[in-house]
């Protein structure tokens, strides 16, 4: 009887998806100093919103997403809370010129 071929996730891969709980965009963590952040206790954030980036990868595309809704699921995707769901660009936010010249500035 030999071992159980447990993989919980519970170590993290190198290459999954989370949400920056600033924005809420979807970000990969090898795309920004997700581990180093998390090593030491502060938030998540991605490349853009990261005091010591300022300025997004590049990569793929930034998809904003309801703020504190998805999660990263056991396999590295993100995953939307309510429902399940991996599909997270179905439930992209449109933010019109506000993202585009990195100003959130609110009337
Ligand atoms: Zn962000």
């Amino acid at each position: 009887m030999g071992y159980v071929a447990s993989r919980s996730g519970q170590q993290g891969g190198e290459m999954s998806l989370f949400q920056c709980v600033e924005c809420g965009c979807c970000e990969n963590t090898a795309c920004c100093n997700y581990h180093v952040r998390r090593a030491y206790g502060q938030p998540v954030v991605c490349s853009a919103c990261d005091p010591d980036i300022r300025e997004w990868h590049g990569k793929f595309a930034r998809v904003f997403l309801p703020l504190g809704e998805f999660k990263t699921n056991r396999v590295g995707n993100l995953e939307h809370i309510a429902t399940g769901s991996e599909d997270f660009r179905s439930f992209a936010i449109v933010r019109a010129a506000a993202a585009l010249a990195g100003d959130r500035e609110q009337s």
